[in-house]
């Protein structure tokens, strides 16, 4: 941990010294005026109800989680409470998700980049070598991995963090549409280092609120509840993100209709002549091979329908990354699909 982030004086925020009930609150100069659902207040910093409901539904002890906006800014602030800028390194796997590479570079700190296998499965005994030969502070894996949808091997990820000195962040954000999924909240017990990151932007549907929820040892949480902005989550956020935790029927019956489309998608896409690969997913999205996926990509969109071209990411050449939507709207993908595959034959149509 940096020097200066262990020695500094964390601020104090009106909601930390008072937390018991009062009638009248005249110590934080909020407005009087508001509405019944308390917006006028300022959000309890340590987001204490929200993560007695993450304890109860996710079943991660309440003393080992806190919330981020989003976790982007778990990632952040993980960077910068480990980190020394100009000095230190994080290492990645390629290809996963950009932000990882984004906040280090935006702290200035360098990034160690080991590519994935041409399965892309986790090249182990290349990042044991990376981590040998370099003290890193931070490893990131990504599982169920962003673009590909692959989840690695506990046991693979137990032994890197086993071998890496410093953190261990296991991002997953996609572990909620994997089946029979083994997650690294289970590790945090005889490895102090290991932090695993979930977030209720996918599965949950808040991505709008940002609600990221990191899982750690109690320490590597008192840290980052000191590093962290004081109202890092909204009041607005919060309470969605209890309401959507409540109801975790609504949110099983949607994972339960994602799997099944994605494995009816999976499989259409992979009669339509023009699609050269498919990568079995454990996320809620699709990555597949295509001959052309500028072209692809822009025909989709001039049918209104976005998805993500991904082939210029290192071992993903021609990869188009599709999100699973809702029946109806995997429908009317299907259907363009179909018309792409007619337009190669007899030229520019588009429904
Ligand atoms: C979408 C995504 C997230 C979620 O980030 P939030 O800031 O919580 O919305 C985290 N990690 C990966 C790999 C993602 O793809």
């Amino acid at each position: 941990m940096n020097k200066h982030i262990r020695e500094m004086v964390p601020y104090s925020s009106a909601r930390d010294e008072f937390s018991g009930h009062a009638d009248i609150y005249l110590d934080a100069n909020e407005s009087w005026l508001g509405g019944n659902d308390g917006i006028n207040r300022y959000p309890d910093p340590l987001c204490r109800k929200l993560r007695k409901e993450i304890e109860k539904t996710l079943g991660i002890p309440y003393q080992m989680t806190a919330v981020g906006n989003g976790s982007d800014e778990i990632i952040d602030m993980l960077i910068r409470i480990f980190c020394e800028p100009g000095k230190d390194s994080v290492m990645i796997e390629r290809p996963t998700y950009g932000e990882y590479s984004v906040l280090a570079s935006l702290n200035n700190v360098a990034v160690i980049d080991v590519p994935l296998q041409e399965s892309l499965q986790l090249d182990k005994s290349g990042m044991l070598k990376a981590i040998a030969e370099r003290k890193l502070k931070i490893l990131f894996i990504c599982s169920p991995n962003n673009p590909t949808g692959i989840v690695y091997s506990l046991d693979d990820i137990a032994e890197l963090a086993d071998c890496n000195e410093g953190i261990t962040v296991v991002d997953e954000a996609y572990s909620d549409f994997s089946e029979d999924f083994r997650s690294a909240v289970s590790l945090i017990e005889s490895n102090k280092r290991v932090v695993v990151m979930r977030t209720l932007s996918k599965a949950w549907g808040l991505a709008g609120a940002r609600i990221g929820i990191m899982a750690a040892d109690p320490e590597i949480i008192a840290v980052f509840n000191k590093a962290k902005a004081p109202y890092n989550v909204s009041r607005l956020g919060q309470d969605a993100a209890i309401g959507a935790l409540v109801n975790i029927e609504a949110e099983k019956a949607v994972v339960d209709e994602i799997r099944r489309e994605r494995k009816r998608l999976g499989a259409f896409l992979l009669l339509l002549p023009y699609i050269r690969w498919v990568i079995p997913s454990e996320a809620n999205f699709i990555l597949a091979g295509v001959d052309d996926p500028g072209r692809f990509c822009s025909y989709l969109a001039s049918c209104g329908i976005v998805v993500r071209n991904r082939s210029s990411e290192p071992l993903l050449s021609g990869g188009v990354r599709i999100t699973i939507g809702s029946e109806e709207e995997n429908m009317k993908l299907e259907e363009a699909l179909v018309g792409y595959s007619k337009m190669q034959e007899e030229g520019p149509v588009c429904r």
